[in-house]
């Protein structure tokens, strides 16, 4: 009888990734090997390392290194060690829902000990003689005020672990300097040989349980953001150290942007394996390639170290098209030991980072693509594929049955309106009561009418690019909408008592100290007629894989040349000849939208938000609730 190696392949998400709920990789790729008939199983070392680190036990070993550092974070862990002690587990276990009565402990400021972090709240008591507490929570707010307490309290600790332990550190993310945009892999290989610090001894005892655990052939590291890489190659390094036989694969977002080109050999000392784009195809040539049903050379999208030389190895056999990467499963993942937290009062951060949404996706690929900022070459925007509704509804029942949540997070860069519409539809058919939010555009095909249907069907929030808010800069980034037209398409959300979150952009090549005025009176125009909750103001940053950077011509700049890069590759530097002060711009942005979510401000010209100089707005008072026809 001819039978098949079993091959076991573990999955894993690297530190830094959110804590509320598990990145979406692993559960993925382990749903379709399973659906393959392959052993996979996944572990989350992001969690993992967070829970070892904050725990009593935890504490105890970074006392030992804060000794030696007196910064306002340490000395203040210091001096209040037993209390930190004493309640950091009670504390961990209340963010994790697992311990919901101790909110009214936690509300009286006495139980856990409060560190810099606190400051901002006593300075805010002092100058304008308010509890921001009671004004962002209110009487009843308990719960949620005691959630925003024990979140500053794991903060002070972060910052003690960051000041005594590894500067590296931070809750978001590990070493991310490190990958971004990182044309040498000189400063990785260097931290990589450096003395394991206490975060990266935490991370190779959770990588040594695991393979003990699940004895597997081979380990998919799968690395959404740069702030994930050095973690990723520690977590490698382990695996080579503990059993070399483990063949390591590396994948993910950060992969599929900025290792496009890559011809590093040193990386080939922790990987064998590095794959590109969408996992399911070259990871199942993988297995096959460790069962010896495939030789090396008829590897997918994969690159490989052949004589010392970095080589990409692609079949050309196609993905597998969306409807048949099968159902995600959380199976193996602790789904009661996430931590939810609440830091920024700001409604759209807060699904971010707080509560257990199941991650899927109404759609592979964005039906536009083609934004010119945005990576409109790469298979992930490029790719577009619709799944139908019966599937995605099919993988919604599914995920209920496995993890008992009915709070769904779609992952799409942007969901299309017809197979909302469609969602919604068959939703409604299988009477399934389920809250959703995800990203769009905001198309004209999202009429009132429609967005009403949404919201009946679980829709909570949607956010949606308003960039620059300027007709100008709109055209010239071909993203298909006019302010108006965001204006209307908004405020239909709102009225269905959806929530609305704008990305908003500045700095676009070209971009005026005008249009910047004026986009931020578009804005606050948008929130005080209750078209948008929420907003935020980010920076324009080109990518070599963006129509901007392959014709910056086009947009008016200059590239600045990059140097060879034989490591990462992803954003690249610019002249634009017209451009204002944009960092100076940038902070009045930021510091107007705050004031407008909690209502502040919304009567004063824009122009008072800046530190600088700058003209009248040209648009008109009214441009908005016109447009949205009051
Ligand atoms: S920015 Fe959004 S809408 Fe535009 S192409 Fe990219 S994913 Fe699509």
């Amino acid at each position: 009888m001819n039978r098949q190696k079993s091959i076991r392949v573990l999955s894993v998400i690297p530190p830094m990734t959110q804590l509320n709920t598990p990145y979406p990789a692993t559960a993925c790729l382990t749903g379709f090997l399973r659906s393959r008939g392959v052993e996979a199983f996944q572990e989350d070392f992001a969690l993992g390392l967070v829970l070892k680190l904050f725990s009593r036990e935890g504490l105890e070993k970074f006392r030992k290194c804060a000794a030696r550092k007196r910064t306002k974070s340490v000395k203040s862990f210091i001096a209040q060690f037993d209390r930190y002690a004493k309640t950091v587990d009670s504390a961990v276990a209340f963010l994790q829902g697992r311990d919901p009565t101790l909110a009214q402990r936690i509300g009286t400021r006495q139980f856990l000990p409060e560190g810099p972090r606190f400051a901002t709240l006593d300075a805010f008591v002092a100058k304008e003689g308010v509890d921001p507490l009671a004004w962002a929570f209110g009487a009843l707010g308990e719960q949620d005020r005691a959630k925003h307490l024990a979140t500053l309290f794991l903060n002070d600790m972060a910052d003690v672990i960051r000041d005594a332990v590894d500067g590296r550190f931070e809750f978001a993310r590990y070493a991310e300097s490190l990958a971004k945009s990182q044309p040498s892999f000189d400063p990785l290989a260097k931290a990589l040989a450096a003395k394991p610090s206490l975060v990266d001894e935490t991370l190779r005892g959770l990588v040594r349980e695991a393979v003990k655990k699940h004895k597997p052939d081979m380990m998919l590291v799968s690395v959404p953001f740069p702030g994930c890489v050095y973690g990723a190659f520690r977590i490698a390094q382990a695996i080579k150290e503990l059993d070399p036989r483990i063949a390591t694969v590396l994948g993910g977002g950060f992969v599929n942007t900025e290792l496009r080109e890559l011809s590093e050999p040193r990386v080939f000392d922790f990987f064998d394996f590095v794959t590109l784009d969408d996992g399911e195809r070259p990871v199942l040539a993988l297995v096959e390639h460790l069962r010896g049903e495939r030789t090396r050379d008829q590897l997918v999208r994969t690159f490989v170290l052949k004589q010392g030389k970095v080589r990409f190895i692609d079949s050309g056999e196609p993905d597998i098209p969306f409807a048949k990467t099968s159902a995600p499963t959380w199976d193996g993942l602790p789904l009661d030991q996430y931590i939810s937290v609440l830091d920024l009062l700001n409604p759209m951060h807060r699904l971010w980072s707080d509560g257990r949404w199941n991650k899927l996706a109404v759609a592979h690929g964005c039906y536009w693509r083609k934004c010119s900022f945005c990576d409109t070459g790469l298979d992930y925007i490029a790719r577009h594929e619709n799944l139908p509704a019966k599937v995605l509804v099919d993988r919604i029942e599914a995920a209920i049955a496995e993890t008992g949540q009915t709070g769904f997070h779609f992952t799409d860069e942007a969901a299309p309106p017809a197979a909302l519409k469609a969602l919604a539809a068959e939703l409604k058919r299988r009477q399934l009561a389920i809250s959703w939010w995800g990203n769009i555009r905001f198309e004209r095909a999202f009429t009132p009418e429609l967005c009403r249907e949404l919201a009946e069907s679980g829709c909570i929030a949607v956010s949606g690019g308003l960039e620059a808010a300027s007709d100008r800069l709109l055209k010239l980034m071909n993203k298909g909408v006019s302010v108006a037209q965001v204006a209307k398409v908004a405020k239909s959300f709102s009225d269905a008592g959806i929530l609305v979150h704008a990305y908003l952009m500045y700095g676009f090549p070209t971009q005026t100290v005008q249009e910047t005025v004026d986009s931020l009176e578009y804005v606050r125009q948008m929130v005080a007629e209750g078209c948008i909750q929420s907003g935020f103001f980010h920076r324009f940053a080109c990518t070599v894989h963006s129509p901007v950077g392959r014709n910056p011509e086009r947009y008016g700049i200059k590239l600045v040349p990059l140097p060879p890069s034989p490591f990462a590759k992803n954003d690249v530097g610019f002249v634009d000849p017209t451009g204002g002060d944009h960092d100076a711009l940038g902070k009045g942005l930021a510091k107007a939208l705050y004031n407008y979510m909690h209502g502040v401000g919304l009567d004063a010209d824009v122009r008072s938000w800046f530190d600088l100089r700058v003209p009248r707005t040209t648009v008109k008072r009214g441009f908005i609730a016109r447009a949205v026809g009051r």
